[in-house]
């Protein structure tokens, strides 16, 4: 799960790492309001996506009067921003954050993340921040400096000292030791996958601000984090998504047209390659899981048939976790409803079932249906 920068400095400030203040809001009415409450001369309006690159697309920027702030404010909200990161139909913006703008002597890039190889929390940092730290790690890796944190002993103050001096910050460890062992609290305490901050800066006054940064927790540990699962904004996730895991279903939406139903995320991932073996492309991972009733298969069907580039549906069920009699009642159910609502959607939508004797078979007639073939 993510959550939006304004979130994340939220927590940052519950374990007191420097932010600079500022406040969320949905009007530029408000966003004057704040600016002028914060006081001071600059602020940095910034436009709340779940998407990085915000800074290249014109989305961070400083105003030098509440009336500008109002302005930057009102031309934000309510725009479909485009980023590097956020795909070309880009995301709308609903809220920005208002907040003072830092002067900044220096900018740092500075991660933690579960590496997943290492079975270990790593520090990542480089003197090279508020770029892509991506292309820092491929023309320069040099730069990049990791600190792997022993799970038994935690992240010691020797790491942060090696850390400091590597990118530059051997003058001030002691307040950079003191920063980062609390964000790795936080990391750990509130299960995170990646705490991320690009940049934090060295502001002109010394102070080591976050002056942006991004999250992500473990989704299966959100039971223990009930404040960080209310945090969970479901605009800015795909609604056929968030509908699904209200009803236990595991499903990504991708942007093929042989929809798939599946159980089991290994069976999924065989389903969707075959599909591209014989020239189609999926057009989401689904996984009903084990033990499915005919409401859940229904409902699995109903959620992909939602999606408007489906042309065909490919099911393919282990018999060894899922009674099959049951998944042929949930797709009976499905197609039955749609029935209720009027035949003609179901003749437009050319809705048939298709027998196939082997996933290489089903996949190859799931492909040509996609295509308009007859089979
Ligand atoms: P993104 O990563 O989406 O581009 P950032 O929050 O990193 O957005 O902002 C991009 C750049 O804008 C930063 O590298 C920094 O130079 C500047 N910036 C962001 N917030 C502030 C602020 N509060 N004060 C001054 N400059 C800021
Ligand atoms: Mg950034």
């Amino acid at each position: 799960m993510n959550i939006h920068e304004y979130q994340a400095k939220q927590l940052l400030r519950k374990y007191r790492v420097t932010t600079p203040r500022g406040e969320v809001v949905h009007t530029s009415k408000a966003a004057g309001r704040v600016a002028e409450d914060l006081g001071g001369s600059r602020w940095a309006v910034k436009a709340q996506i779940h998407a990085g690159g915000r800074g290249k697309a014109g989305a961070v920027r400083i105003g030098t009067s509440a009336e500008e702030v109002v302005q930057i404010a009102d031309q934000m909200l309510g725009s479909t921003l485009v980023t590097a990161q956020t795909g070309p139909g880009g995301q709308r913006v609903s809220r920005v954050l208002v907040e003072r703008a830092s002067r900044i002597e220096r900018e740092f890039y500075l991660s933690l993340f579960v590496e997943r190889d290492a079975q270990r929390i790593v520090v990542i940092a480089s003197a090279e921040g508020g770029v892509d730290i991506e292309d820092v790690a491929t023309s320069s890796p040099a730069k990049i400096h990791r600190e792997y944190v022993d799970p038994g002993v935690g992240l010691l103050d020797f790491q942060c000292r090696k850390i400091a001096t590597a990118i530059g910050l051997g003058t001030r460890t002691t307040s950079f030791t003191r920063l980062l062992k609390r964000m790795y609290r936080l990391f750990r305490d509130e299960d995170c996958l990646l705490l991320e901050i690009n940049p934090f800066i060295e502001a002109e006054d010394g102070d080591l601000v976050a002056l942006d940064a991004k999250m992500s927790f473990d989704d299966n540990a959100l039971f223990r984090q009930g404040d960080v699962a209310e945090l969970r904004d479901f605009d800015e996730e795909d609604p056929k998504e968030v509908e699904a895991s209200g009803h236990g279903l595991n499903y990504i939406a991708l942007d093929g047209s042989v929809g798939c139903i599946v159980n089991g995320a290994g069976l999924a991932m065989g389903t969707m390659d075959a599909i591209v073996v014989h020239g189609g492309r999926p057009a989401n991972f689904l996984d009903v899981g084990g033990g499915a009733s005919p409401e859940k298969v229904a409902n699995a069907f109903r959620i992909v048939m939602k999606d408007p580039h489906v042309r065909a549906i490919l099911v393919n069920i282990f018999a060894g976790i899922n009674r099959c009699d049951g998944i042929a009642q949930g797709v009976v159910q499905a197609t039955r409803d749609q029935q209720i609502r009027g035949r003609k959607i179901l003749d437009a939508s050319g809705l048939e079932l298709i027998q196939a004797e082997d996933l290489d078979d089903a996949a190859g007639k799931a492909v040509a249906a996609a295509q308009g073939v007859a089979v």
